[in-house]
């Protein structure tokens, strides 16, 4: 199945960008589309760097570079995806500014288009409720950083048809991922299961049972992950695991997805991780 040509992508953020590349690097034709103009050049700038890095790796052609970056354009209003045949919405995680969006999308795009939302933990019956499509609107829950990350985490709502996700499996295995299916439930699998790993880190710091570098060494060393948690927060946002958390406490209604108090204080310092340059850890330039 190749129905989708044209892919848009709402938001030019952490997310949003990096699905951006990947799409115009796997042959897509790509709108990326910002309400903040700042945003969308930051964004921007962060695909050229990104497919430059690549270049520089010798995995990726210069002429494959220019190519995808031809195919890629942007805009400031979702008017400009009126001719896209998948919208992948990445802005933030908040419900009542993603039924905005997909409401908008709903009506400026033809009745083909898919509408996959980028949540890390909203409801997707839920978000299909806003448009008149719900069995076109499905979970693409890329990971971060998207150009690294073999994962998208698919999510049927309720109404999400069998063609609406062939399609979807499609476009993801086309940009070189490897989808997953799930369930619609509060975090799906992937943040149900991580989210209070990093809580329960942050409480850790907070109570003063480790400094963040020996907490996220435990973790590392005994267990092989990769990354800390607190340093997997920093990367993934303060501010995105704190929805995401607050996501989880109201649809479970348990207590174990408090959001700790020093998690909420940061984000109210705006020490939101990497994107800020300082979370639990620093960030000069560039890092
Ligand atoms: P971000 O804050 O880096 O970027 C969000 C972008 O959306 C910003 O550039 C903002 O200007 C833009 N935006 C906000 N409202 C808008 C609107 N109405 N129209 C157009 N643009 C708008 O956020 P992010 O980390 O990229 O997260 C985006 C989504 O991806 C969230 O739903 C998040 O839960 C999900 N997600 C994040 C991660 C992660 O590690 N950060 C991983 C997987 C999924």
């Amino acid at each position: 199945m190749d129905s989708i040509r044209t892919i848009g992508v709402v938001g030019a953020g952490t997310m949003g960008h990096g699905i951006a590349q990947v799409a115009a690097q796997s042959g897509y034709q790509v709108t990326l589309v910002d309400a903040v103009p700042a945003a969308l050049e930051r964004g921007r700038a962060q695909i050229g760097k990104g497919l430059e890095r690549l270049v520089a790796k010798g995995k990726l052609a210069a002429g494959d570079r220019d190519q995808a970056l031809g195919r890629l354009t942007t805009g400031g209003d979702l008017a400009a995806l009126a001719g896209a045949d998948l919208v992948v919405e990445a802005v933030v995680e908040r419900e009542d500014v993603k039924r905005g969006v997909l409401s908008e999308l709903d009506r400026v795009c033809p009745a083909r288009t898919i509408l996959a939302t980028n949540t890390s933990s909203i409801s997707i019956t839920r978000l299909a409720a806003s448009t008149s499509r719900p069995e076109k609107v499905i979970g693409m829950h890329f990971m971060n950083p998207v150009p690294v990350m073999q994962l998208v985490e698919v999510i049927r709502g309720l109404a999400t048809s069998q063609e609406t996700w062939d399609a979807v499996e499609a476009a993801s295995r086309k940009m070189g991922k490897t989808p997953v299916e799930v369930h619609d439930a509060p975090g799906f699998v992937s943040n149900r299961v991580l989210m209070p790993m990093i809580n329960e880190a942050i409480f850790c710091l907070y109570e003063g049972v480790g400094k963040a570098e020996a907490i996220d060494e435990v973790m590392k060393l005994g267990m092989n992950h990769p990354m800390g948690p607190l340093a997997l927060a920093d990367l993934i946002g303060l501010d995105v695991c704190l929805d995401i958390l607050r996501v989880l406490q109201q649809g479970f209604g348990d207590p174990k997805y408090r959001p700790c108090p020093l998690l909420v204080k940061m984000v109210d310092a705006g020490r939101l991780g990497r994107k800020s340059g300082r979370g639990f850890y620093e960030y000069g330039e560039g890092k």
